[in-house]
């Protein structure tokens, strides 16, 4: 079997078995683009490195051997050869990009002998030694595991001694003590000496690439973007360039569209004398990439034209890496390129434009859970105008954040679990930093470019990020930094902008953005291309505007309960379920009439004609109860009864398992008339907005929680006659719908019966999940998590529908229901019809159209665009 490959042996759609980088630095290869040659070792020969005991097995160092050999032909050096001695990178690359997780290693093939002859063949023996000491740094830290900052204090203690500010101001002697004073470190931590064999190095470097796969970090980023844990990475091995070896040299990183705005213009950074990393880790700041195009036009020039032939290439934004080594342009890396979504829509909409791609495509490649991003706050201007920013970073970013400042990512996760806002500060971050991201409204750094760590990671999360503030003075021990005269402790509240990377005192009012052109564009097309509609759960007209603004076809689910929770109109509620006789009860119902018609007069005007789906009073009557003893005895005095009593009364509506309990339309069945009191509201208010505003409304009502037909019957006969009173006194021939929920699992097993009864379907996925697995969805959270972690459900049921079970009675509702009723209009309301893997399977299950949270209507709308395609 092949584990190696060399470059010229690969293209870009072998990324499953070369690994994202080695794919595409072969695919470079072959479309002529000058990539320093080398050989990809595949994630196969990972997957047999560890069946075999975590050692290389014979056939696969044969195989590395030949390939070894056929790079020094290539290149006519030699590894730990006298007169051109070979040196090469030793670079992870998986499947998915995993940013920083696992570590690269450049001049390996530098020891005692060649760093002479490299010094002496690029009469620069400043940067030979240069090139060796930075090997045994990276070799030390990557396969040897000592701690990296052994090392750098001892560069500090060099530079300092020395008065230098920068490492490229140490002379050769400081740089040959230095090596020797790095190999003492090795032969102190490990007892060995530092390997001076080329291969043998070369060998455990690629172990350590291969054992990094399983280390706590790339776990954990595996775990947060659900990568496989059992696909492997590859390892490259390149010859080395260098961008180090004067001023003719350099080294850096680009976007062919700016990864926050999306504009198409060149974006990035470099150095001059630089090698690697130096870029990224925010060592020295570098310039930007237009300044490229001063110090080095011919070069810059190249650039251009390969960066823009990799877009063309590539049919997408590019993220490069290169070197220049005396005067010659290098690229060493291409990969589409991490973008906001506000980038990655203008990106999609414009490139539709050029004509590089097509709409479909476009809609594609969106994901709808990242337009999450694009409804989320701003600061709010006018408070802006006033607020003084403490210091100017980096907008590495973009969004508003603000709150409490942490200096770790422990310390995040803890306080946000407390239900704090907080704001993450470090120097920079790294890998280790993740879960802290996550958890942080915002990230501040001192250190650090565009691209270091905390810039690329927080676009990809879509988190506000200020990176490479310089001014602020982080002590992440102390717990504190200082800006000028400005001390800021754990616990402050502060407010980062990282869209202008500026950071302000204090915390700041947010405010809803405004949506883009090009968010409208794409949704536009996105609604071209789906057939399942998007309506929205809302039971205010506020929701209910937005939701409109958000592209919402009508809404899927009022919630007649919310209503009912008003401050005003909560004594009435409780007055009524605590009435004694059903005329009490009815005396409390028509004060509680005109407030619902109210509700619904003002829900109808917003929504135009738009449908309209009332569901009947749904949970349990004690929900509304109080619970304190200073409201039970201020409502015992309202009521003017004894407390005694009203304490006994609550007591008689508690019940044991009230999820499963008299809710529903079981309290229709039971207090009919609070299902003729809202039916009169829906019917009335519609006809009076139908006549005030000229416009056909169709009002639709929907029983909750049917599972007998003859339950259906009953509660459907009440709603009936009393909308037909209604007509009658008003002398309206209004048209109206009864239509039925599906969330007990005995409604979908019997749901050709149901629908003889009914106009419309819609399933209450939340109530449907919960009973079928006879998970309480209120209590399911404290062991769901556990399931997740033990692998005995790979998703929470309650997130993303269960399509094996309760998608099994989801199928079958359908297909009875339509038996009966062909044209049976069929939807889904709860959380799951904003969750796009769910909104695939309902478009697969012929549903005519999802529910979800105003919020998630965009969600929805481009997952169902995305079903189709
Ligand atoms: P990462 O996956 O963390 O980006 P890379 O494997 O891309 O790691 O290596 C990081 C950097 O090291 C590259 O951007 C490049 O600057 C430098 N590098 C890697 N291989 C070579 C090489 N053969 N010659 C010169 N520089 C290299
Ligand atoms: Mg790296
Ligand atoms: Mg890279």
């Amino acid at each position: 079997k092949k584990y190696v490959y060399s470059f010229e042996e690969g293209n870009a759609t072998m990324k499953s078995v070369l690994g994202g980088k080695g794919a595409n630095l072969a695919e470079m290869t072959n479309i002529g683009l000058p990539v320093p040659p080398g050989f990809t070792v595949s994630t196969e020969a990972c997957t047999v490195f560890y069946e075999n005991e975590k050692q290389l097995s014979e056939e696969i160092l044969v195989q590395l051997q030949e390939k070894l050999e056929v790079l020094e032909k290539q290149t006519g050096k030699k590894f730990g050869d006298k007169e051109n001695p070979l040196l090469v990178s030793v670079r992870s690359g998986a499947a998915f990009s995993m940013p920083g997780m696992m570590d690269t290693i450049l001049n390996l093939g530098m020891n005692d002998h060649t760093v002479l002859t490299v010094g002496q063949k690029t009469n620069n023996m400043r940067f030979a030694y240069d090139s060796y000491r930075r090997f045994i740094q990276m070799f030390s830290d990557v396969v040897l595991e000592i701690q990296k900052y052994k090392f750098e204090s001892i560069l500090d203690i060099y530079k300092e001694k020395n008065g230098c500010k920068d490492d490229t101001e140490l002379s050769v002697e400081n740089l040959k003590d230095i090596v020797e004073e790095f190999k003492n470190i090795v032969r102190k931590e490990k007892g060995l000496d530092f390997p001076e064999s080329p291969q043998e190095q070369l060998i455990l470097s690629i172990n350590a690439v291969f054992k990094s796969w399983n280390n706590p970090r790339a776990k954990a980023y595996r775990n947060l973007n659900d990568i496989p844990h059992n696909i492997g990475t590859a390892v490259n091995v390149q010859s080395m360039v260098f961008g180090n070896m004067g001023d003719d040299c350099g080294t850096g990183v680009a976007f062919t569209r700016n990864p926050s705005t999306g504009e198409k213009k060149l974006y990035g950074e470099f150095l001059v004398n630089a090698q690697g990393e130096d870029v990224v880790a925010g060592i020295r700041t570098p310039k930007s990439i237009d300044e490229l195009g001063s110090v080095m036009p011919e070069i810059f020039k190249q650039f251009v034209e390969c960066a823009q032939l990799l877009e063309d290439h590539y049919k997408d934004m590019q993220d490069i890496e290169f070197t220049i080594e005396q005067g010659k342009l290098y690229m060493l890396q291409t990969r589409n390129g991490k973008r906001t979504v506000h980038a990655g829509l203008r990106a999609a909409v414009e490139m539709v434009e050029e004509g590089l791609i097509t709409k479909e495509q476009a809609i594609l490649r969106i994901q709808p859970k990242q337009l999450d991003q694009l409804l989320h706050p701003n600061f709010d201007e006018k408070t802006m105008e006033q607020a003084i920013p403490l210091a100017q970073g980096l907008p590495a970013s973009p969004g508003a954040a603000t709150g409490r400042v942490f200096f770790n990512a422990e310390d995040v996760v803890r306080e946000s679990a407390n239900g704090e806002k907080v704001i993450l500060v470090r120097r920079e971050t790294s890998p280790e930093d993740i879960e802290g991201m996550v958890a942080a409204q915002g990230i501040l750094t001192s250190r650090g470019g565009m691209t270091s760590h905390a810039a690329v990671v927080a676009r990809g999360m879509g988190k506000c990020c200020v990176a490479g503030c310089e001014s602020a003075k982080v002590d992440e021990e102390l717990k504190i930094f200082i800006i000028g005269n400005e001390r800021i402790e754990e616990g402050d509240y502060i407010s980062l902008d990282g869209s202008t990377g500026k950071v302000y005192k204090g915390s700041i009012k947010t405010v809803e953005p405004e949506l883009s052109g090009h968010f409208s564009i794409l949704m536009e097309w996105a609604d071209k291309f789906r057939t399942i509609g998007v309506r929205t759960n809302a039971d205010t007209p506020r929701d209910a505007k937005a939701a409109l603004r958000f592209g919402a076809e009508g809404i899927g689910l009022c919630r007649t309960e919310h209503m009912f929770f008003d401050e005003e109109r909560i004594p009435v509620v409780r007055r009524m379920i605590l009435s004694e006789t059903t005329e009490q009860r009815i005396a409390s119902l028509k004060l509680l009439l005109p407030m619902q018609k109210s509700d619904f007069k003002d829900l109808y005007t917003v929504m135009e004609e738009k449908p309209v789906t009332v569901r009947l009073l749904d949970p349990p009557l004690h929900e509304f109860l109080p619970t304190e003893e200073k409201d039970i005895v201020a409502l015992a005095k309202d009521f003017e009864i004894s407390i005694e009593r009203l304490k006994e009364t609550i007591h008689s509506l508690q019940e044991i398992n009230p999820m499963l309990g008299h809710r529903g339309c079981r309290l229709a069945v039971t207090y009919p008339e609070i299902a003729q009191m809202q039916t009169r509201a829906i019917i009335e208010a519609a006809i009076e907005v139908m006549k005030e505003q000229n416009t056909t409304i169709v009002p639709e009502i929907m029983i909750p929680l049917v599972g007998i037909k003859s339950e259906l019957d009953y509660v459907k006969s009440i709603v009936v006659s009393t909308a037909e009173q209604v007509k009658e006194e008003m002398g309206s021939s209004i048209e109206y719908l009864v239509g039925t929920m599906i969330e007990i699992p005995r409604a979908a097993l019997l749901a050709d019966e149901i629908a003889k009864e009914t106009e419309f379907f819609s399933f209450g996925t939340n109530d449907l999940t919960q009973m079928t697995y006879g998970f309480s969805r209120d209590d399911a959270g404290k062991f769901i998590s556990e399931y997740k972690e033990k692998n005995i459900m790979p998703d929470d049921p309650f997130e993303s529908v269960d399509q094996d079970g309760v998608g099994k009675l989801i199928e079958l509702g359908v297909k009875l229901g339509r038996t009966t009723k062909p044209s049976l209009k069929i939807g889904v309301c709860g959380e799951h019809g904003g969750d796009p893997k769910s909104i695939e399977f309902f478009y697969k299950t012929g549903l005519d159209y999802v529910s979800c949270s105003p919020y998630r209507v965009p969600i929805a709308r481009l997952a169902a665009a995305q079903a189709v395609l």
